[in-house]
């Protein structure tokens, strides 16, 4: 048995305002295999985005574990875990965080501009991720000149240019008319199963949440499997 790529363990989550605490998750606990994929779907207010954030090494859990490759992110220093952020997570937000003066190949590439020049190898696969996503024929445009669902496509490319061990999106349909936000999914779901990339999404979207292997709930600040 290998281990799971992803492990949540006992997570909580504690803001400290100065008026009060506000408990936002307790006892969350799950584990995802590579290529396994999961809706996180619950009210806004719920928690959803805090537990991405964590998962994602944003944002520090108040108690519990998180292991991602078997390796607890929160237990490196400040560089380490930004590197290790950078090189095994792929995020894709709802309001997408292009850059809007760099054009959409440079944005694809972005997380590995983090580290120096990019390799042939990144950047062939960042083009060829964008011809998947249907924005070949965009390479040099800007952000401006795209439209939502485009914009949002080339946050999907960039998330997975690095072929990262875990993709996390927010509410990445949200803002999308129905057509535009079925095309985001359907790419946003193929190639992490291709590539055995474990791939959770947030969503409001009922048909999204419908195509992914397990749908959680996250309710009362627990993460609740649903049918
Ligand atoms: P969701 O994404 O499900 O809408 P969030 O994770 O954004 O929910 O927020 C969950 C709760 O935590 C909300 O009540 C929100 O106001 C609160 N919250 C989120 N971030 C902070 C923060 N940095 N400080 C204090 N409270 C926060
Ligand atoms: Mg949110």
């Amino acid at each position: 048995m290998t281990n799971p790529t992803l492990e949540a363990i006992e997570l909580r989550k504690i803001y400290q305002t100065p008026t009060e605490e506000i408990v936002v998750l307790e006892s969350v606990s799950f584990s995802m295999n590579a290529g396994e994929n999961l809706a996180i779907v619950g009210p806004s207010g719920s928690g959803k985005s805090t537990l991405l954030q964590i998962l994602g090494t944003l944002d520090a859990p108040t108690s519990g574990t998180v292991r991602i490759g078997g390796q607890d992110p929160y237990q490196l220093n400040d560089n380490q875990q930004a590197r290790f952020r950078n090189e095994r997570i792929g995020f894709i937000f709802q309001d997408h965080h292009l850059l809007p003066q760099w054009n959409v190949l440079e944005n694809t590439l972005l997380p590995a501009l983090a580290t120096g020049k990019p390799s042939i190898e990144i950047r062939n696969r960042a083009v060829a991720l964008l011809e998947r996503v249907g924005l070949k024929h965009r390479l040099s445009h800007l952000p401006s000149q795209l439209s939502g669902g485009e914009r949002e496509r080339v946050a999907v490319a960039r998330a997975l240019v690095l072929k990262p061990m875990i993709v996390l999106a927010d509410e990445p349909t949200g803002n999308l008319d129905q057509q535009s936000a079925e095309n985001v999914a359907r790419l946003l779901l193929e190639v992490p199963k291709e590539e055995n990339t474990v791939l959770i999404v947030v969503t409001h979207s009922t048909s999204l949440a419908a195509q992914m292997q397990k749908r959680y709930e996250l309710y009362n600040r627990q993460l609740i499997q649903v049918a």
